[in-house]
């Protein structure tokens, strides 16, 4: 069976490795004579299952004992309302980096007062703002941060300090690809079609003692207390998707896990961005010091080249190389699953490429 390099921003390229464990047992899962889509999830056999991929993640993440797990679904989107509803009492801070974080703001202000602390929007986002402990309201509930810009291909260089207020982080674009300090959050939210597994699933990493005040009008399946009681089964959670997931982090461990997979992302993105600033015809959209790694958006010299790049890269098979139309150009989305020989293919193609049209 042929693959393609599949460079889509999300839903994304899959580790092989899962997805051929996953066929293999697509009809019988362990000698149940079903697929894990059709089990219960009330069962001690798919409960099993969704343990054991809260408990592989807990373990690449080094996520402290004072910290829950959910598994829920809803998406990153989600949590941009579930966040204030559980977290809000007065006023809250975000920074707004990119057009999650913007979205992540606007619905926010639905529920409460919500002050927009550090922003790059009016330059299109092409770089992360300095945060200071200064910029941060000391009264606010929460500071709010999205750490990979996946349209805008920037990353936060450093992690803001906010002293006693909780960092809240949309980590959807880079969760596993480097190693995160967990205590250093209050909440970690991701939902999983970038670096985690299948669509349809989001998880949310919250400190306990965050628990417990949610809002009256949270609606139950945000409500993270609940769905902590509950064991994220207020109702039925995404099965095969967090069956996917485990297979997934299976595989993440095998590879030496978060921190060993860094390396490899230091990697990718160093070539990929060694070739763009070696070149004349490639423009790097982002700022060099907020260079996100698992994003790479760039331009060639016309939207007509950038077109006929896409479709030539797309009969290469390299495909999924379109950029966001907030930004135009292109963008190689090169998440954990992504080898090392796909970074190197494109940047031969890309060499090619400039040779024949520069
Ligand atoms: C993709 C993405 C989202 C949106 O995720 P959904 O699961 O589609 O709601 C939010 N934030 C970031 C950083 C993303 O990359």
């Amino acid at each position: 069976m042929e693959r393609v390099y599949n460079f889509a921003p999300g839903p994304a390229m899959l580790p092989q490795q899962a997805l051929e464990t996953a066929a293999a047992e697509m009809l019988s899962y362990q000698g149940t004579g079903m697929s894990v889509m059709e089990m219960s999830h009330r069962s001690k056999g798919y409960q099993a299952i969704f343990d054991e991929a809260i408990a592989l993640l807990r373990e690449l993440m080094h996520i402290p004992e004072n910290y829950t797990v959910l598994l829920l679904q809803g998406g990153a989107t989600g949590q941009f309302a579930a966040v204030p509803l559980n977290l809000l009492k007065k006023t809250a801070d975000y920074a707004d980096t990119g057009n999650f974080a913007h979205g992540a703001l606007t619905q926010a202000k639905a529920y409460g007062d919500i002050r927009c602390a550090a922003s790059s929007r009016e330059d299109n986002y092409t770089h992360i703002p300095e945060i200071t402990l200064s910029m941060v309201n000391p009264e606010a509930d929460y500071f709010y941060i999205c750490t990979n810009n996946t349209i805008f291909g920037t990353r936060y260089p450093a992690i803001p300090q906010t002293g006693s207020v909780p960092l809240v982080a949309d980590m959807s674009s880079n969760i596993l690809s480097e190693p995160y300090d967990v205590s250093r959050f209050g909440v970690i939210f991701a939902g999983a079609q970038k670096n985690i597994g299948p669509a349809g699933l989001t998880v949310v990493i919250v400190r306990n003692d965050l628990l417990g005040s949610p809002s009256p009008l949270c609606p139950k399946v945000f409500n993270w207390t609940l769905q902590a009681e509950k064991g994220s089964m207020l109702n039925t959670p995404p099965t095969y998707s967090v069956y996917m997931m485990g297979l997934c982090l299976k595989w993440l461990r095998s590879q030496g896990g978060v921190e060993a997979i860094e390396q490899v992302n230091i990697e990718k993105a160093r070539i990929l961005y060694d070739t763009l600033d070696a070149s004349a015809f490639y423009r790097p959209t982002a700022e060099k010091g907020s260079r996100s790694r698992m994003n790479v958006t760039f331009t060639t010299p016309s939207p007509e080249l950038d077109a006929k790049f896409v479709s030539e890269a797309a009969k290469a098979g390299l495909v999924s190389l379109k950029g966001h139309r907030l930004v135009g150009g292109l963008r190689a989305s090169i998440y954990n699953a992504m080898p090392i020989e796909g970074v190197v293919a494109l940047c031969e193609f890309m060499k090619g490429f400039e040779k024949e049209n520069a």
